[in-house]
């Protein structure tokens, strides 16, 4: 973006995003009686992901800021590969992300006749002709950047015999593939895409809306501005790859206008993530091939995969916006990702006490069938959250981790002679422990002294350690699945000669069945969301059941992949 605007634009208009700039001058000059209408126009062919979310977020915020509207649109001009399956997900992922489209949702196939009619216009105006050659022909005569392409010999057919055949090739007479509809523009234009670009093909496929109806569909080129046309859009947005594009778009609009509306194509930079693989087909891959579970796998940049994964609506569209919009291409960090829904996570979800991978330890002075409430506040960070009690007693389960036989000086956890305190209950101190017959910790065995209760207790001495535990017998089992990024390379569609395949991370998910956790945990619904203390956020995944509780990991709480793959 050229800084001039913004110099003279002062202070105010300073954080404005170019789009945003755009948008405000054609209000200003009463460009299309200074209405805002956006759309987003998802082709059903797959599930949503992270990058449709940045789309969404900013045609649908655009069109919130300045009073306007956004339409919901299906771009269904290929039958071959479309679903009502895939629609009904997108419609799911655009309202669980908090917005709401103009009306109902629209169709490209809901203009197909509106369509079918211009391009005979556009035949008895001379611009548009049938060509009976084969693709591979009409891609050979194209020509390259810097060599002009050629002319089919289709293309001074009569008006009349073009309307014959393109009629034909509607009623279905002709074969897939045999004839397409070609603008006739011309074929020495140094943009390729206004080299005779095809409008229409023959294609005989069942479409999920109108049937058999159709044999032939119009092309994203043809159908898109026009749709865009009948909806009163204004300021269409698309990824840059469509820059090139635009004279065609606008070309076809200059066909059919006859007032002064007129939609304006704007193109921003398509978001692109670290060590995530970002085209539907490449995820149809995943899904296909078994490498996930699904496209709601939680390990998938999906938008269904991030909700069962545990992330929120507020962190997506807070990512969205921190990212903002660019003209030029560019990679963000998944880091980044991560770190908004930490923060995110860190204001709305209590504290609870789980421990995945648990050892036991005996307080050897504390009495036998003896318990006792300790009171654990539920959010340092939401005063409103109040507090619990948790039941501690005699035996208890603590980290394995948290305890080392022979540990380093700066170890401060758990060891001989180390001492400690229980998050919210007392100060323990190691004596002993036991080991079974692999050379594993089997026990430990602590004393705790009475007088240093969390809080209460007459002796508080400054402990380094904290730990999280619970209570043995009333401690509930669970399944935690411990999910980590799906791929081991930063671009794993980046390699020319590689599949991204070739880069799944092997430990991107690993189960663990024998947790333990808070008994009041196994209580809660599919989707809620609590900090595990000290080891990460987890969310209540579509196949837990109070009979057997299971949590998906979120986030750790930490960023431990920068750290261990620097190393
Ligand atoms: P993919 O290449 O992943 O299959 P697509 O562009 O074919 O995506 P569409 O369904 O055609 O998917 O896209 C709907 C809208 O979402 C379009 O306006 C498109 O520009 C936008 N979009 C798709 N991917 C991204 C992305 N990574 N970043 C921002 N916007 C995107
Ligand atoms: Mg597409």
């Amino acid at each position: 973006m050229s800084n001039t605007t913004e110099d003279v634009a002062g202070a105010e208009k300073r954080s404005l995003n170019f789009i945003e700039t755009i948008i405000e001058e054609d209000i200003q000059n009463k460009k299309n009686d200074a209405r805002v209408h956006t759309r987003f126009p998802p082709e059903p062919n797959g599930y949503l992901h992270i990058g449709h979310a940045k789309s969404i977020c900013l045609n649908f915020g655009l069109a919130e800021k300045y009073n306007g509207k956004c339409n919901l649109r299906f771009d269904d001009t290929n039958p071959e590969k479309e679903e009502t399956e895939y629609v009904d997900s997108i419609m799911e992922d655009v309202r669980w992300l908090g917005f709401q489209w103009d009306k109902e949702p629209y169709y490209a196939s809901d203009y197909f006749d509106q369509l079918y009619a211009w391009a005979v216009k556009l035949i008895r105006d001379g611009k548009a002709y049938v060509d009976d050659q084969p693709q591979e022909t009409i891609s050979q005569q194209r020509g390259t950047p810097t060599r002009p392409g050629m002319e089919s010999p289709f293309r001074n057919r009569t008006v009349e015999e073009n309307l014959d055949l393109f009629e034909r090739m509607k009623a279905g007479e002709f074969p897939n593939g045999s004839r397409v509809l070609r603008a006739k523009i011309d074929m020495t234009s140094p943009n390729m895409h206004m080299r005779d670009p095809v409008m229409y093909r023959i294609l005989i496929a069942e479409h999920h809306r109108t049937g058999d109806k159709w044999k032939i569909y119009p092309m994203y080129d043809y159908a898109h501005g026009q749709s865009d046309y009948l909806e009163g859009i204004t300021h269409s947005l698309c990824t840059l790859e469509f820059e090139v594009h635009r004279p065609l778009y606008d070309w076809c609009l200059d066909q059919i206008i006859e007032t002064n509306y007129r939609p304006r194509q704007i193109e921003f930079a398509r978001l692109n993530l670290s060590y995530t693989v970002m085209s539907k087909r490449k995820l149809l891959e995943l899904v296909k091939g078994n490498y996930v579970n699904g496209w709601d796998d939680p390990r998938m940049p999906t938008i269904a995969g991030l909700r069962r994964r545990g992330f929120t609506p507020a962190s997506i569209r807070a990512f969205a916006d921190r990212i903002g919009v660019a003209k030029r291409d560019n990679v963000i960090d998944v880091g980044l990702l991560e770190f908004i829904v930490r923060e995110d996570l860190n204001k709305i979800t209590p504290r609870m006490m789980a421990v995945v991978d648990p050892v036991r330890l005996v307080i050897n002075n504390y009495p036998e069938n003896q318990t006792e409430e300790v009171e654990l506040v539920n959010n340092p960070e939401d005063p409103e959250s109040g507090s619990r009690s948790l039941l501690f007693g005699r035996e208890l389960f603590i980290e394995r981790d948290d305890f080392m036989v022979d540990p380093p000086k700066k170890y401060f956890r758990l060891g001989p002679g180390r001492e400690v305190r229980l998050k919210g209950a007392y100060v323990i101190k190691c004596e002993n422990f036991d080991l079974d017959e692999t050379g594993n910790v089997s026990t430990i065995y602590c004393t705790y002294d009475p007088d240093t209760k969390s809080g209460t207790g007459i002796h508080q001495p400054k402990i380094k350690g904290t730990l999280h535990w619970l209570e043995a017998s009333s401690a509930v089992n669970a399944e935690v699945r411990l999910y980590d990024r799906l791929f081991v390379d930063e671009d794993p569609a980046g390699h020319a000669d590689k599949d991204p395949i070739e880069f799944l991370n092997p430990d991107s998910l690993k189960i663990v069945t024998n947790c333990k956790i808070e008994p009041a945990l196994a209580q809660s619904k599919i989707g809620e969301k609590f900090q595990f203390q000290r080891i990460g956020y987890f969310c209540v995944d579509n196949d837990s059941r109070p009979e057997h509780p299971v949590f998906n990991r979120i986030v750790s709480l930490k960023d431990n992949w920068t750290k261990s793959n620097q190393e």
